[in-house]
């Protein structure tokens, strides 16, 4: 068996496996996609010390660095369930069984689609899903977030003190986020709010030119030129397979302590997959090297 087997292969995997191949024990990481979210971005500017990498070069050296280290990798591989006996077992989709003394979840999130034309063909070419990671990109543009719920308006407000103008899009007769965002909201010169309106397409040639959405009442449809599109639906955590075995909160997020601890002793999250509050590769990355020191710790002090 595994001192530690790592479940994910994303920023938080990748570092979860370094720290604890580190240690000199014994490591495995299991993937579905080596590289998780980074391999859908396109330029990142906010890993700190990097001042830009694009998303394919960083996976791939995310890759480069556990594979310096004696790391057994089991690539295309996705787990669908977690037992505890006298170790932990994670049971993978192809039949197989993994079995470790402690576990790291890292198993990541997905950003919400709003599945309209345009929405795919665009992306990375001014539609966005996270305000801020490409927030800058849009200084002195025109842009739109989907959404009004408390992301989509936390999105708004960043976003209206870069961007030239915001216009919010939200497909209920009321905005659900938190009533004091709202209020932040109203206050800004550069932010218009449409209610009970669904988004019908995202416009472009090479790149974003325009949305065009309807009025949910009559149906009437209204087109707005702009350079960029932040989808802010939803961030749904790749967690569904662990069904009731481990704590998680409201929207499916594992539950941790500052240690990484999930609700079952020797299994740790890391990362997107956790109720962390921001969800960032450097985040992650950190949440990784947290949980695989808290691993450790955990293994020293239980019987070998
Ligand atoms: P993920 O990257 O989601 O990795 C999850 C891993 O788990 C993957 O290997 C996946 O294949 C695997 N997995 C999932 N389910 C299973 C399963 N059941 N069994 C086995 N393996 C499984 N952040 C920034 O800091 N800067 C940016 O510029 C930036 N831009 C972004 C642009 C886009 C388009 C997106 C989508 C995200 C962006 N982010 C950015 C966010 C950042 O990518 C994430 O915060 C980060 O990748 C999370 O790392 P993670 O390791 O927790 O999860």
């Amino acid at each position: 068996p595994f001192d530690v087997l790592v479940v994910g292969g994303g920023p938080a995997g990748a570092s979860a496996a370094i720290y604890s191949a580190r240690k000199g024990i014994r490591t495995g990481i299991v993937a579905e996609r080596f590289g998780g979210q980074v391999l859908e971005t396109l330029g990142i500017e906010n890993l700190i010390g990097t001042k830009y990498t694009e998303g394919p070069k960083l996976a791939q050296s995310l890759e480069e660095h556990v594979n310096a280290y004696d790391v057994d990798i089991i690539k295309g591989q996705r787990a669908k369930g977690l037992k505890k006996k006298d170790l932990i077992e994670v049971e993978l989709e192809s039949g197989g069984t993994l079995k470790s003394r402690t576990v790291i979840l890292s198993t990541g999130a997905r950003w919400r689609k709003v599945n309209v034309p345009g929405e795919e063909e665009f992306k990375n070419k001014g539609v966005a899903y996270c305000p801020h990671c490409d927030g800058p990109l849009f200084k002195g543009k025109r842009v739109a977030v989907i959404g009004g719920g408390n992301s989509g308006i936390e999105a708004a407000i960043d976003l209206a003190g870069v961007a030239e103008h915001v216009t919010v899009l939200e497909f209920m007769p009321e905005l659900k986020a938190d009533a004091i965002l709202q209020t932040h909201l109203s206050s800004l010169p550069n932010v218009t709010v449409y209610k009970n309106v669904q988004t019908k397409e995202i416009t472009g040639t090479n790149k974003v030119n325009g949305i065009t959405f309807s009025n949910r009442e009559n149906g009437e449809e209204k087109h707005l030129e702009l350079e960029g599109v932040f989808v802010q639906i939803g961030l749904v955590p790749n967690t569904d397979w662990l069904g009731d075995t481990l704590t998680r909160n409201r929207i499916g997020e594992i539950t941790i302590d500052n240690h990484n601890n999930t609700s079952a002793a020797g299994v740790f999250a890391a990362g997107d997959c956790t109720d962390s509050p921001y969800k960032q590769i450097i985040i992650s990355m950190g949440s990784g090297a947290n949980a695989a020191l808290s691993a450790f710790d955990y293994l020293i002090r239980s019987e070998a």
